[in-house]
């Protein structure tokens, strides 16, 4: 139990005076100590957390980006008995479904037995992270060197992306309608792409850039080729060799989306291995434990239950597969008319919206010890002290009632928690939740505190990640109800 929790009795207690004391017969005397969730587990639990971490690890190598992602996550779903299901077809209660969103979004159920005019459960993550991406015309020769024109997708500090291993993933559709799966650098063996950096010897003329302008996107151009053909030089060779491995040319890559991201693979932190490392966590991570949970359910849970991954969170939710798209709204349209047939009307699907209860996760920022003075220690959320149940303000909390019923999901559960809010002016950080309760849902932030966030190398606590997958579990399942 975090100090947090503590704190919200005392307050709920002197704010309902009367009404509250069976719940806070006598007031507490002091805050009490914020406590790791690590000393709270049994040996059993300890064994269950470092089993997660190891499956997280797994799924995390293979999911670089949101289609890898989308294709390792219906894999999974496909061994765990889910189909796919194409919305409008009945679903007896227990079905195992999942709807397929343009293979860069991906939402997965099981049917309740209530049907949904009682109201869906979702977990909603998101499966994109900060990357770059290839421009339309990426290949440039410059010097003696062809290279790669790139976008941001995120927010990313551009220097932490130079000089380190990068892999191309993604696809690119012809103009004849066949599509080639592109993959360089992830395998054993497999060239990488590199952004060199600028010398400490001859970089005196830019000294005095400042820390968010250290190296501009333009000046981060991976180096795809250097051998010269003898007829056509570099830029020949760059050609040869994309159409020798996939049989493209220039003109493909305006067809294309392909992502450069670390190919370093997920690695125990630390003496202790309490934490993970890896790229991506923000927000594959939280995909992956909502994967988890749902796959680990077993029958019908009560409400029909729903883990939904949006893609382009990093860049504002936007376009077909992001969380402002209708294609949620397409889905819960089909699971209502399938569950009411001829009963169902526009008004039961608002009102089975009204009723649906959301968990919008997505990871936060933790207290670093090299950088503490950013955050405010009494509200930041540290790694190691359990979810994270984020009350940014402005607007953006779920209601307190709907808190209430997370404290008394998170006791009665014995799942460690603790609050985020970030230091007025410094911090920040948008999520999907505003996308569903704009359809007044009831949406609840939840978080695991990432040092090191929108890195190349994220690091979470296992312990965290695990506090993450009960919670979400016990909420599948029914509970905070
Ligand atoms: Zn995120």
């Amino acid at each position: 139990m975090s100090h947090v929790f503590a704190v919200f009795a005392l307050t709920a207690g002197l704010l309902a005076a009367g009404l509250a004391q069976s719940v806070s017969p006598a007031p507490a005397a002091q805050l009490p100590e914020r406590q790791s969730a690590w000393l709270a587990l049994t040996p059993a639990e300890r064994q269950a957390v470092f089993a997660f971490g190891d499956d997280i690890k797994a799924f995390l190598n293979v999911a670089r980006q949101n289609q890898l992602a989308v294709a390792e996550g219906i894999r999974r779903a496909r061994a765990h008995g889910f189909a796919e299901w194409k919305p409008g077809e009945h679903l007896a209660p227990g079905a195992r479904f999942y709807v397929n969103n343009r293979g860069r979004a991906l939402l997965l159920g099981i049917q309740g037995r209530e049907g949904g005019a009682q109201g869906f459960r979702i977990v909603g993550a998101h499966a994109d992270s900060p990357w770059l991406e290839l421009k339309a015309n990426p290949l440039v020769a410059k010097q003696d060197f062809v290279v790669l024109h790139v976008l941001t997708h995120g927010g990313l500090k551009h220097y932490q992306w130079v000089n380190r291993p990068l892999a191309l993933t993604g696809h690119i559709d012809r103009a004849d309608g066949t599509r080639v799966e592109v993959s360089i650098g992830l395998a054993p063996g497999d060239p990488v792409f590199v952004i060199p950096d600028v010398a400490p010897h001859v970089d005196r003329p830019f000294r005095n850039r400042t820390y968010t302008e250290v190296i501009s996107t333009e000046e981060m151009l991976p180096v795809a080729a250097s051998e010269p053909l003898a007829s056509g030089g570099v830029m020949a060779q760059a050609l040869a060799q994309l159409f020798a491995r996939y049989h493209v040319g220039p003109a493909d890559f305006t067809s294309a989306e392909l992502i450069l991201t670390p190919n370093t693979p997920p690695a125990d932190a630390g003496l202790d291995r309490a934490l993970i490392a890896a790229y991506g966590q923000d927000d594959r991570l939280l995909s992956f434990v909502a994967l988890r949970a749902l796959l680990d359910t077993e029958g019908a849970p009560d409400k029909t239950a729903l883990v939904y991954w949006t893609n382009n969170e990093e860049v504002g939710s936007v376009n077909d597969t992001g969380a402002d798209s209708q294609f949620l709204d397409t889905v819960l349209t089909g699971l209502l008319s399938a569950d009411l047939g001829a009963r169902f009307t526009p008004l039961a699907l608002r009102q089975a919206k009204d009723r649906t209860s959301v968990i919008s996760a997505d990871c936060n920022t933790g207290i670093n010890p090299n950088f503490p003075q950013v955050q405010e220690p009494d509200n930041a959320a540290r790694l190691g002290e359990g979810v994270a149940l984020k009350r940014y303000g402005h607007g953006f909390d779920a209601n307190s009632e709907m808190i209430a019923r997370f404290r008394r999901m998170f006791e009665a559960e014995r799942i460690p928690w603790q609050t985020s809010t970030y230091v007025e002016g410094i911090g920040g950080g948008g999520t999907i939740g505003l996308f569903f309760s704009a359809q007044n849902m009831n949406v609840i932030d939840l978080g695991v505190p990432l040092l090191s966030m929108h890195s190349p190398y994220e690091l979470s606590s296992k312990v965290d990640d695990w506090a993450m997958y009960r919670t979400m579990k016990a909420f599948l399942g029914g509970g905070a109800e």
